[in-house]
């Protein structure tokens, strides 16, 4: 009953702090959704077809003006919601639990320019959901590539071919690590971290992401 009493509290002063807006067109909400009745209406759930890399939505609609709000606008009160959109792909994921989480990370400069990396944003609350360890440096983007939404799907591989590297003094052999990265499009940046984490000893890589693009589905390695 305390326990209620100060969760309603806690509730209500965040609603009084930021009023709940959806995530897509900033309609007022109810706590504790993330999208208006209209933009709820188009989204699409990924098929539960991927064993090691899971997608919760399909990209496109409200889920992914809501992404590209987070990532461009300064709307960092988005990772909370979009981080409950990713958690929804979390039942699809098969085999052991994560022992790590790493989120897929932008090239230093990258990051200066954004100020945040939305990927650890994303990566942090569902480290605490797997009670796994959250390891947002554990990965490093060694060249700043173009973004891949810049690129045609033929040079998107090439792209990121040596652009990950693990960063000593991590450790990730026997270890099972799930990334995390907002959108999937080809794949081939996770299948590039992927490569670098089993190269290190992973005893398995898994990912999960917000939402793939149609024809992303990713063939694991
Ligand atoms: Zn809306």
């Amino acid at each position: 009953m305390l326990y209620a009493f100060a969760s309603l509290t806690t509730d209500l002063a965040a609603a009084i702090l930021s009023p709940a807006t959806c995530a897509a067109c900033s309609t007022s909400i109810a706590m504790r959704t993330v999208f208006c009745s209209a933009c709820a209406a188009s989204i699409v759930f990924a098929p539960d077809d991927e064993a090691n890399h899971v997608a919760a939505f399909m990209y496109g609609g409200a889920v992914a003006e809501a992404i590209t709000a987070f990532k461009y606008t300064p709307r960092a009160d988005l990772a909370r919601p979009l981080a409950d959109l990713l958690a929804r792909g979390l039942p699809r994921l098969r085999g052991a639990s994560p022992h790590v989480v790493i989120p897929v990370p932008l090239h230093p400069s990258r990051l200066a320019e954004r100020g945040f990396n939305q990927s650890a944003l994303l990566a942090r609350p569902i480290a605490r959901a797997l009670d796994a360890t959250f390891a947002p440096l554990a990965l490093m983007r060694t060249r700043n590539t173009p973004r891949q939404a810049s690129l045609d799907r033929s040079s998107r591989a090439w792209n990121v071919d040596g652009a990950f590297r693990v960063r000593p003094p991590y450790r990730v052999q026997g270890a099972h690590i799930l990334l995390v990265d907002d959108v999937r499009t080809t794949g081939s940046t996770i299948a590039a971290c992927e490569g670098v984490l089993r190269e290190a000893g992973a005893a398995s890589v898994r990912s999960l992401v917000i939402a793939r693009t149609d024809g992303s589905k990713h063939d694991a390695p």
